[in-house]
Formats: C-alpha cells, sequence, structure tokens
C-alpha cells in the first residue's frame, strides 16, 4: 500500500492528526493507497513555512526564481512515464491522453511561466510636464491554490507556476480523489533546487484543508478550479475578508454546428470535444447544437463514430475512453442518463455501466452516450454533467442558435462550426462564454486569457492575466 506524503516546508511528512484517506484506481475500483487527511494545523504549518521562505524567494530575482522553475520543468520531463503511468493509474484516463496531454502541458505550464515572468512588464503615465506614474506589481506573499481532479496535475500547475514565477510562495491543495502526481511532483522538489516552504502541498479533504486554505488570514490570495457550488461557497467566506480570488468554475458548454461548416471535420472533432477524458474536461461540448437542414445528417454519422469508440483499459493503446474517476461519480452520471430517459429523452448510444473482465471487472466505465429529444430548459440540458454524456438539439436559424446555447446559467466555453466568416464573429461576440472556439477545439496558446462568465467563474488565468492576478499593482506619482 502506497503512503502520500504532505510537502510542508521542504519535509515530506504525514498529516499532524496521523490520519489516513483511502486513494483508488478507477480502472479496478481498488485501493491502492493513502492520503494524510490534514486538517487546518497543517495549512497552519504551511502557511508559517510559505511566509518564512517568502523573502528570500522574492529576493531571487525573476531569473533566479525562472532557473528553478525550468530545474523543476527538466525534472518533470525526465520523469515522464512515471508521472503517465502515475495520473492514468490515479484518474482512469487513458494513458496515451496523460502521455499526449496532460503531463506535457504540465511542462509547459512551468516552462511558460518560467520565460513569462522574464518578459513581464508594467506600464508607466506620463503627465506632460506635471508628474510620472509608473506601476509597481509586487508579489503578493504567500498564496492558496485549490484545484480538481479532472486535470490534476495540469491544472495544478497551471495555478502554481505563475504563483511561483511572479515571487510568492504557494500553499496548495490537490484534489483528494487524484493526489498522485503532486505527490510525485513534491518528491522532485529538493532536487530541483526550490527552496524549502517555497512550494507547499497539503492533501486532504475539501472542508478540511481547502477550507482552512480559503479561510486563513495570512493567504490573501486564493486560486480556485472547481465546481460552481464550491466555488460559491469560498466566495461566501473569503469575499468579506477582501481576499483576492480567482474562481475556474463548471461547465455547460454549446457546440453550435451549421449547414455551411465543414461537415466531416465538425463531426469527428465534435467526437473528440465530447468525449475526451470521458467527457470530464470543463470545456467538453455538452450541448450539440445543428442547424436542422443538417439534423439528421449530423446526428447519424455523430453516432455512429460515437459508437466505435472503445471503452477499455487506460492502459492499452487503443482504448479511446478509460474510466470515470470515482464511484461516487460514475453513480452521479448514471443517474443523470435516467433523469434524461425520464425526461422523455430518447438515448441513442451507450446509456449504461460497462463492465470489463478479469482486474477491471470492477472499474467504474461508462459507455459514451449521446441522447436527442429533450428541450433547453429541462435540467439535463441545464446541470452540468461532467461525464461521457451529451445532448443533440435542432435549432432553426442563428438567432435560435444563439438563444439555445446562451440559455444555461453557465459561460464556459464554446464551439462555432461555419466556413462563413461574418457570422463568426457575429456569433462569437453574442456567445456569453470565456473562450470561443471557431471549426477547432482545444487549441491553447498559453498567453490568451481562460475563465468563463456567468457562473463559470470570475476572473482570468493564462499569460499576463495570471501574473496580474499573483502580483499587486501599485501606482507610483512623482511630480516632475
Ligand atoms: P470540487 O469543487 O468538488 O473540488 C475542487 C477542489 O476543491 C478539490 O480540491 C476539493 O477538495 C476542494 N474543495 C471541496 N470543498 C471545498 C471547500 N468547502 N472549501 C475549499 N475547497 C474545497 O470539484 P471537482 O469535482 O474536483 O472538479 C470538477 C469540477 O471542476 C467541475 O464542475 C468542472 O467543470 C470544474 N472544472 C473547471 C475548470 C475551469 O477551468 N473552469 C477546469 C476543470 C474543472
Amino acid at each position: 500500500m502506497e503512503q502520500l506524503l504532505n510537502l510542508i516546508d521542504g519535509e515530506l511528512r504525514p498529516a499532524i492528526g496521523g490520519e489516513w484517506l483511502d486513494v483508488y484506481t478507477p480502472a479496478t475500483g481498488q485501493v491502492y493507497g493513502q492520503l494524510p487527511d490534514s486538517d487546518e494545523r497543517d495549512v497552519e504549518l504551511a502557511v508559517q513555512a510559505a511566509n518564512r521562505a517568502f523573502p528570500a524567494w522574492n529576493a531571487l530575482g525573476r531569473e533566479g526564481r525562472s532557473d528553478a522553475l525550468l530545474r523543476l520543468a527538466k525534472a518533470i520531463e525526465d520523469d515522464l512515464e512515471g508521472f503517465v503511468a502515475d495520473e492514468s493509474r490515479d484518474n482512469g484516463k487513458p494513458l496515451s491522453l496523460a502521455r499526449r496531454v496532460d503531463i506535457p502541458r504540465a511542462i509547459a505550464n512551468f516552462r511558460f511561466f518560467a520565460t513569462a515572468i522574464l518578459h513581464f512588464h508594467s506600464e508607466a503615465h506620463l503627465m506632460d510636464d506635471v508628474a510620472v506614474n509608473y506601476t509597481d506589481r509586487q508579489p503578493i506573499g504567500a498564496v492558496g491554490a485549490i484545484s480538481p481532479w479532472n486535470l490534476p496535475l495540469y491544472l495544478f500547475t497551471w495555478k502554481i507556476a505563475p504563483a511561483l514565477a511572479a515571487g510568492n510562495c504557494v500553499v496548495a491543495k490537490p484534489s483528494e480523489v487524484t493526489p498522485l502526481t503532486a505527490y510525485r511532483l513534491s518528491t522532485l522538489c529538493e532536487r530541483a533546487g526550490i527552496p524549502r516552504g517555497v512550494l507547499n502541498i497539503v492533501h486532504g479533504l475539501g472542508p478540511k484543508v481547502g477550507a482552512a486554505i480559503t479561510a486563513h488570514p495570512k493567504l490573501p490570495a486564493v486560486s480556485f478550479t472547481g465546481g460552481t457550488r464550491t466555488g460559491a461557497e469560498i466566495a461566501r467566506v473569503a469575499a468579506p475578508m477582501f481576499k483576492k480570488l480567482s474562481l475556474e468554475l463548471g461547465g455547460k458548454n454549446p457546440v453550435l454546428v451549421f449547414a455551411d461548416c465543414d461537415f466531416d471535420k465538425a463531426v469527428k472533432t465534435t467526437v473528440r470535444s465530447s468525449f475526451t477524458n470521458q467527457g470530464q474536461i470543463c470545456l467538453c461540448g455538452s450541448r450539440i447544437l445543428v442547424e436542422r437542414s443538417i439534423y439528421d445528417r449530423f446526428r447519424d454519422a455523430f453516432v455512429e463514430q460515437v459508437k466505435a469508440l472503445r471503452v477499455g483499459d487506460p492502459k492499452d493503446a487503443d482504448s479511446d475512453l478509460g474510466a470515470v474517476v470515482s464511484q461516487a461519480h460514475l453513480e452521479t452520471v448514471l443517474r443523470y442518463i435516467d433523469l434524461a430517459r425520464e425526461e422523455g429523452g430518447s438515448v441513442l448510444c451507450g446509456g449504461e455501466r460497462v463492465r470489463l473482465s478479469g482486474d477491471l471487472k470492477d472499474g467504474w466505465f461508462i459507455a459514451p452516450t449521446v441522447i436527442e429529444g429533450l428541450g433547453p430548459t429541462c435540467r439535463t440540458n441545464q446541470e452540468e454533467i461532467f461525464g461521457p454524456v451529451v445532448t443533440l438539439q435542432p435549432f432553426d436559424d442563428e438567432a435560435d442558435a444563439l438563444a439555445l446555447a446562451n440559455a444555461t446559467p453557465y459561460g464556459l466555453a464554446s464551439v462555432i462550426w461555419t466556413r462563413d466568416g461574418q457570422r463568426t464573429h457575429r456569433v462569437a461576440r453574442a456567445l456569453q462564454a470565456g473562450i470561443v472556439w471557431v471549426n477547432c477545439w482545444m487549441i491553447r496558446d498559453l498567453r490568451t486569457p481562460f475563465g468563463g462568465v456567468k457562473q463559470s467563474g470570475v476572473g482570468r488565468e493564462g499569460g499576463v492575466d495570471a501574473l496580474r492576478f499573483f502580483t499587486e499593482a501599485k501606482n507610483v506619482c512623482i511630480k516632475l
């Protein structure tokens, strides 16, 4: 049985309370190890360590911090296959996906922000002969980071890298459902020359560790990615403390397929945008809206390709989908499929748990599921399912498509399929979303602003936005 440990003040250690939580391999449904069931005492130690480490880390300067983060990126890269295997085992995602996306993007996060900080500049405002103003952007000090289970190391590093690059020290909590790669990262920090206390990783439950990070007065900024309900709870606690908050929350993303699209590309990419990572990416399209004149043709081609997807052992190179992340999540997704049936939806394919054999017989696998026949206001089309389930709805014209697309409380990502350039701009502007992909999906440039509107979040991550979040701007006005 593997025992994972917290990283606090440069030391790998169990929780002060000595309690442990089980961690599971989704593909087998079996416990593989334990993680520290930490509480506010562990967070307190981590916050003290981070605040102690801050002056020296900040004083290292941009280049010193950049070098340290590049060494950490290299250390992950040198252990790529170890990280890939751990991410797949812990999360249930295909090994091939962890190798192609998760781990390379975690490395890229460190490299990107290690170099971005070297180019981070601020503004000067000259008032003719009166005065000159310049903006001094200083790190905040110790900051909190809380991340989810769907892209474990990728989203964990997406916060840690800009926070550290900007000169802060971090108290970070990975998801208790997928703690393994964060633990693996913590074992590399010393070797990579990250000074003790600069990065602290505290494992455990949200209402204990996450809540303690949110409420700690010596963590004046908290960056959170996760569910909308959790985000609301964090805002409820942190807002009256006037903390800086970045909230990246849930989604119910629309995919708008117009009749003039490149049909084959639209079908193929929509299969990918629906079911990559078992549909457990906040950017996955979950409501597919198709212009009525091509609805039947699109549906038939789409369902045919979805039926050909292989649900299988995450270790097999030809598995398209692995397991969903937990028993509880499996049950939630299956309940939503039942709800869709009760609401009058027709299940065109999937709609059930998949039982594999041998070691995988108790694994948490679900067949990719496509549903049609539901209107925009039913719960299936309003609530985030976050699994391998999508719905199809026809639309009549652009206005109808936009009304359907914007008809949820969420506004994270969206996809438009059309060859009409004018329509691209009109629709992209009118979509209530932080991210719009046109004739593609999941192309990511780390310099671009990333985040959502409405109940999908507050603030933006990525590029300059992340470096600005993790710094405080001070205007200095000098009389000429
Ligand atoms: P979650 O909200 O349950 O948990 C996220 C993190 O918050 C975990 O580390 C958890 O332990 C912690 N947490 C739970 N309760 C807490 C509390 N009271 N105080 C502080 N922290 C607490 O989300 P999840 O189930 O891990 O992840 C899935 C959700 O994340 C989905 O809604 C998905 O859309 C969203 N997500 C959003 C983005 C984005 O960029 N917008 C990216 C990935 C995932």
